[in-house]
């Protein structure tokens, strides 16, 4: 299938993703919090454990989602406290694709934080406003992304090699039609290069995909989503193979 039509499918299949989940609850807006693009953040676990210098046992070898993120809104609703009981029909789904990938064994105060911070801004949507349909919604659109997959297609795998930044930012745009945002743990001392971590998606509020920068917008060079994290700079980059693979 060309690229193209990878997008419009991808786009209609997409909205419904979100349509058929979850139930509904009241939209807790502020002013105070206007955000504009809802981020899809994939981050790569193995890349989360260096940034934590957390010698993680056995990361996936897979994408995982980190969240779904308003931007630039944060905490919008502190007396919407996290459910866990709301969320246990997805927790088959939620365990495998949206893992703490830190404390693999106590997942849900990730998921409290997450809510906390992004999805009591998220929730202002018709469409994510409620725990259900925030975890949910973010699940579906990350199964219709389909990034593993479509990474793997685009030939794009750990490697001890290095890749070019340019090269995967142009490869996923022409498999998505739009311009995605790679974030990278910059060189520590004694390395060569940067490491990636994670890979954005950009969405409007209606939920199509829109790029994450615009032509001509400056790029949000070096601001930091987590310790560490920057937008990657052009050049090359490692993406490092899961421990087990490196022998
Ligand atoms: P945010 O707070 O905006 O959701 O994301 C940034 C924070 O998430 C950083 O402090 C980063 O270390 C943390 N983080 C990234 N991945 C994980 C994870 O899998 N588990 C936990 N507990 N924290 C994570």
């Amino acid at each position: 299938m060309k690229p193209a039509a990878a997008h419009g499918l991808l786009l209609s299949s997409l909205c419904l993703a979100l349509c058929c989940r979850g139930g509904a609850r009241g939209s807790p807006t502020s002013d105070s919090h206007e955000w504009k693009k809802l981020i899809m953040v994939h981050h790569w676990p193995v890349t989360v454990c260096k940034e934590v210098e957390k010698d993680c046992r056995d990361p996936p070898d897979y994408w995982t989602i980190h969240g779904l993120w308003p931007d630039r809104a944060e905490e919008c609703n502190g007396s919407w406290p996290f459910h866990f009981e709301e969320i246990k029909d997805l927790l088959p789904e939620m365990k495998v694709y949206w893992p703490d990938v830190i404390h693999p064994l106590n997942h849900s105060h990730f998921w409290k934080h997450e809510w906390e911070k992004h999805g009591t801004c998220a929730a202002q949507l018709d469409a994510l406003n409620s725990q259900k349909k925030y975890f949910g919604g973010s699940l579906g659109l990350y199964e219709k992304l389909e990034l593993n997959s479509i990474l793997q297609k685009l030939g794009i795998k750990p490697s001890l090699n290095y890749y070019q930044i340019s090269d995967i930012k142009d490869a996923l745009a022409s498999m998505y039609g739009v311009v995605p945002k790679v974030q990278c743990l910059p060189p520590k001392q004694g390395e060569e290069v940067q490491t990636i971590g994670q890979i954005e998606l950009c969405f409007t509020k209606d939920l199509r995909l829109r790029n994450c920068t615009e032509p001509g917008e400056l790029g949000e060079s070096g601001r930091a989503w987590g310790p560490g994290l920057e937008v990657c700079e052009d050049g090359p980059a490692f993406y490092p193979p899961p421990p087990q693979s490196t022998r």
